[in-house]
């Protein structure tokens, strides 16, 4: 048996982040995961983009305040890291604007009004710049034995949005690797291997955790940062019945294929988000591409009901979103063997995260991170950090939602936003958050 200050349930990039913010604060938490090493559960599946778009203002200031941190990650994380830090590649980004759908519109009214730079691109410009593209429309996206699959309109697509300051973080293992580093010289302690089994409750409020292996720690804060897991670990806790939003493991896979033929992705890619294909791809080392979905209407969601059990074999998936990014990228590679990543997202009914308490007195969730979270996870622990001193010192988060303040950027984020008892967010109903 032993104690803490606060017990972090969950070693990856985000967990990670809360314990170096808490760490920072003058807490010393105990961060515990029950696989080997930081970043081996979904963070390590991670596609890793960073970009400032989403539908919600919230969502927009969290992500382009994040990519300051990123750009300045080896200061951030203190150089603490003896293995080095992790890379932000500046690629830029790409939002196809498709002309059927309102979502560029949004996004364009809401980099405005959050001051985040971006270029309107015609089709010309495109055609320009990007050759290797194919600019026709070819959606809505389609099944592969859907008549019509891959036969392109006469018309154009109408141009893009770019957004300079986009790109990817080479390692996101190494990422959440620096975090704990960081967070360790300032006072957190790492358990790996160590599967927590029952949240500790007592006098109506949460005591700590057990462990599989019979060890307690008690703790009058425990925060649940278990990823694909987090819905199964607030159910330990019984805190679920209290949320409006659910949130569940959801499969996914992503492709690594050859890049388009004559093309050097190392001085041309780019991260290139695309609803009218339904899918998104970014370079890669080597000149390949990552291809992934952006969940079109017409793919099943695979949910999982068990994060431990679940396929992890490629399957048809694979071959429509490579074949769909095709259609844009008309000579991408396609092998002959499927190759990337299947893993889980933990995501919420609108993709957009849950950061909240709990009705459970001294029990907070970071999830619900719906694909979408990696690039906002410096602010996410510091958000955490803020919202776990302020609930801890009998602030009602609940009635009067926290305001968070952005020190790079200078905006303010109402945490309401991301409230588990929220209305659900009209978001774009996919990773794009
Ligand atoms: C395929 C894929 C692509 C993605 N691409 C992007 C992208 O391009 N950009 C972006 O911003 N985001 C992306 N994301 C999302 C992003 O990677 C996640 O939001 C982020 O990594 C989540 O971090 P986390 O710390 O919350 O969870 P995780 O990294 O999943 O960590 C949770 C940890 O909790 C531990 N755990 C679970 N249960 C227990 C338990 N009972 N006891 C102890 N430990 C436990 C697990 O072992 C795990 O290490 C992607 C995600 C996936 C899966």
């Amino acid at each position: 048996m032993s104690s803490a200050d606060v017990v972090v349930i969950g070693a990856g990039v985000i967990g990670c982040s809360i314990a170096f913010e808490l760490a920072k604060s003058g807490l010393a938490p105990v961060v515990v995961d029950k696989l080997p090493a930081a970043g081996y559960g979904s963070t390590s599946s991670s596609s890793a983009i960073i970009r400032s778009f989403y539908s919600t203002r919230a969502g927009s200031a969290m992500a382009w305040e994040s990519t300051q941190i990123w750009k300045n990650w080896a200061d951030y994380t203190e150089h603490a890291d003896e293995r080095g830090a992790a890379t932000y590649r500046q690629t830029g980004c790409l939002l196809i604007n498709s002309r059927k759908d309102e979502f560029v519109e949004v996004i364009r009214a809401m980099m405005i009004e959050t001051g985040i730079p971006f270029e309107d691109w015609s089709t010309d410009v495109l055609a320009d710049k990007l050759p290797w593209l194919d600019l026709h429309l070819y959606g809505p996206p389609r099944l592969l034995e859907d008549e019509g699959f891959a036969e392109p309109a006469d018309t154009l697509v109408d141009g893009a949005l770019y957004f300079p300051e986009a790109g990817y973080v080479n390692d996101p293992q190494l990422a959440a690797h620096n975090l704990q580093c960081a967070a360790e010289i300032h006072g957190a302690t790492f358990r790996f291997n160590a599967e927590v089994k029952a949240i500790r409750q007592r006098n109506g409020r949460v005591d700590g955790v057990d462990l599989a292996d019979g060890t307690i720690i008690t703790a009058p804060i425990v925060v649940n940062v278990g990823g694909p897991h987090s819905s199964y670990i607030n159910k330990l806790a019984g805190v679920d019945k209290d949320m409006t939003v659910r949130h569940r493991p959801l499969r996914k896979e992503v492709c690594y294929v050859p890049g388009p033929t004559g093309v050097d992705l190392e001085d041309q890619g780019l991260f290139i988000a695309d609803m009218d294909v339904g899918g998104y791809c970014r370079p890669e080392t080597g000149n390949r591409l990552v291809v992934g979905s952006t969940e079109p209407a017409c793919d099943a969601l695979t949910w999982v009901d068990d994060p431990d059990d679940y396929n992890t074999g490629f399957s048809e998936q694979w071959n429509v979103q490579v074949m769909r990014m095709a259609m844009r990228i008309p000579t991408l590679g396609i092998p002959g063997q499927a190759s990337g990543i299947v893993a889980l997202y933990d995501a919420s009914e609108d993709w957009v995260p849950i950061y909240d308490r709990s009705d459970l007195p001294g029990y907070y969730m970071a999830c619900g991170t719906s694909g979408n979270q990696f690039k906002n996870a410096p602010v996410a622990g510091a958000l955490m950090t803020a919202l776990i001193k302020a609930c801890e010192a009998g602030h009602d988060h609940d009635r009067q939602p926290l305001q968070f303040d952005l020190a790079h950027t200078g905006q303010s984020l109402d945490l309401g936003n991301f409230s588990r008892r929220r209305s659900i967010h009209q978001s774009s109903f996919s990773v794009l958050g």
